[in-house]
């Protein structure tokens, strides 16, 4: 009697204590099955959503990077020469205008553009003007 009292005892301390193991594996056969399979559904709409998320981001991304390149960089400095006393000087375009007169540093003549140039640097300076260089309308 003790014997067997014991034995149904060490079996119960036994199942309780490896209740951890089975548990969830009798909770997921008992019905839980279907509230997970419902659950991992609701992930799935939701993992969709993510990933359409994800390749909206780098789409973005993408467009960003592609704009950000597509953006054609000018030179604005350009070494204009003066064709009276050959005095060469760096100077810094304007990007949103050109520059139709230019007083030389040196011997103040002021210089026009020549032929159908449209800004001083274009006829003097060794690097076009910035419209010229995007292939832009000048003014
Ligand atoms: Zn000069």
């Amino acid at each position: 009697m003790n014997h067997k009292k014991s034995l149904i005892g060490s079996s119960i301390a036994f199942m309780i204590a490896t209740s951890c193991c089975w548990l969830p594996a009798l909770i997921v056969a008992i019905g839980g099955g279907s509230a997970l399979l419902g659950f991992s559904q609701g992930l799935e709409k939701f993992s969709g959503l993510f990933i359409l998320m994800g390749l909206m981001f780098l789409g973005y991304g993408l467009y960003q990077y592609k704009k950000k390149n597509a953006v054609p960089v000018a030179i604005l400095q350009s070494r204009i020469t003066c064709p009276e006393c050959g005095h060469a000087k760096l100077e810094t375009m304007p990007t949103d205008a050109c520059q139709y007169f230019y007083e030389c540093t040196n011997c103040k003549v002021v210089l026009k553009p020549t032929g159908n140039d449209c800004c001083v640097y274009c006829s003097y300076g060794t690097v076009a003007c910035p419209p010229i260089q995007l292939d832009q309308a000048c003014c």
